[in-house]
C-alpha cells in the first residue's frame, strides 16, 4: 500500500514508508497501542463469560471534542509495536486470558498490520472471532477488503446531521459513511451486528433520527445499544451543550422512540448510575429492571 485511503478521509498519506509522513489521524508506519486486556463491560454477546479482549489502538480517524480517550485518540499516547509484538499481545489474550474474542477498538488505520498478525496466529492454530469496534466512520470498500477482521460489527451511529459531525467531530460525510457501514454489516451477518447510539447532550433528536432511519431503511430487528454514559471530557468542557451530562429526559426520549419504532432487541444502560449496566431493551423500558451484564 503506497498511500493510505483506509478511512473516509482518504488523506493519501504515504505513512507506510519508514520516512513517510503520518496521516491525518496521526498513524504512521507502525501499530500504536495504548492498552489491552479483558473487558467485561461490552454488550452481553460480546462480553460472553470470559470477557472481550480489547485492544485500544492509539490515534483515531475522528476528532470528537468530547472524546474520553483523548490521551491516546488525540494525543497518540501509547507504544509502537511491530506486527510480531501485536501477535504476541493477541496470543496472550487468547491463551492466557482466554478471552471470547479480539475486540479491535478503533482499528481502521492499522488494518494491514492486524491482518498480518492474525495470519501468523492462524498458522499456529490460534483463531478467535474479531469484533470491529468502530465509530462507524468507515469506508465500505475497506470493510469489504478486511471483512475477515469483522466477525462482529459493533458500530456507532453517532450523528444524523453532517453539520453536527463536522462541528463536533471534524468528520465530513459521517452520516452517509456510518449508515453505509451499518447496512453493509447487516446485509453480511445480521446476527453479528450491534448498533450503538450514544445519546449526546442537546442532540437526542439525532439519536432518534438514526433510530427512524434504522427502522425504515434497515430493520427494527437490528440490536441497538442505547447509551447514557456521556460525560464531559477534553474540549467538551468548554463547549456547550457538551459540557454537561445527558438529562434523564433526553435519554428516556431515545429509549421511548426505540420502543415506538418497534425495536425490542438490544440494551439500555439505565440512567444516572455511576457504573451503568446494560439491561434488556424491549418489554421493560424503565431503568429499574434486572441487569444482564
Ligand atoms: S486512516 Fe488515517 S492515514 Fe488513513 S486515510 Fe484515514 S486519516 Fe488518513
Amino acid at each position: 500500500m503506497n498511500v493510505c485511503e483506509l478511512c473516509p478521509r482518504r488523506c493519501r498519506a504515504d505513512r507506510f514508508r519508514v520516512d513517510g509522513r503520518p496521516g491525518f489521524c496521526g498513524a504512521g508506519d507502525k501499530v500504536r497501542i495504548f492498552r489491552w486486556g479483558p473487558h467485561f463491560g461490552e454488550e452481553p454477546p460480546i462480553t460472553g463469560e470470559r470477557g472481550s479482549g480489547c485492544i485500544f489502538f492509539s490515534r483515531c480517524t475522528m476528532k470528537c471534542l468530547y472524546c474520553q480517550n483523548s490521551p491516546w485518540s488525540w494525543r497518540g499516547e501509547g507504544q509502537d509495536k511491530s506486527v510480531g509484538e501485536l501477535a504476541a499481545i493477541m496470543r496472550d489474550l487468547a491463551l492466557k486470558d482466554r478471552i471470547e474474542n479480539w475486540n479491535l477498538v478503533s482499528p481502521t488505520p492499522y488494518l494491514p498490520f492486524i491482518r498480518e498478525a492474525a495470519a501468523s496466529l492462524r498458522g499456529e492454530g490460534i483463531v478467535l472471532p474479531f469484533v470491529w469496534n468502530s465509530s462507524g466512520f468507515e469506508r465500505v470498500e475497506t470493510l469489504e477488503e478486511y471483512a475477515e477482521l469483522c466477525d462482529w460489527a459493533l458500530f456507532d451511529l453517532r450523528y444524523s446531521s453532517d453539520e453536527t459531525a463536522v462541528k463536533v467531530s471534524a468528520s465530513q460525510g459521517y452520516v452517509a459513511a456510518a449508515r453505509s457501514a451499518v447496512k453493509w454489516a447487516w446485509n453480511r451477518r445480521p446476527d453479528r451486528l450491534i448498533v450503538r447510539l450514544l445519546v449526546l447532550p442537546g442532540h437526542a433528536d439525532e439519536a432518534i433520527e438514526n433510530l427512524a432511519w434504522l427502522a425504515t431503511e434497515v430493520s427494527s430487528e437490528v440490536p441497538v445499544s442505547i447509551m447514557s454514559q456521556f460525560t464531559p471530557a477534553y474540549k467538551a468542557l468548554n463547549t456547550p451543550p457538551f459540557d454537561r451530562c445527558v438529562t434523564e429526559e433526553e435519554y428516556e426520549s431515545v429509549v421511548e422512540a426505540a420502543d415506538d419504532f418497534g425495536f425490542n432487541n438490544g440494551w439500555t444502560q439505565g440512567f444516572g448510575a455511576a457504573d451503568p449496566k446494560l439491561a434488556l431493551l424491549g418489554e421493560n423500558m424503565s431503568p429499574d429492571h434486572g441487569t444482564v451484564a
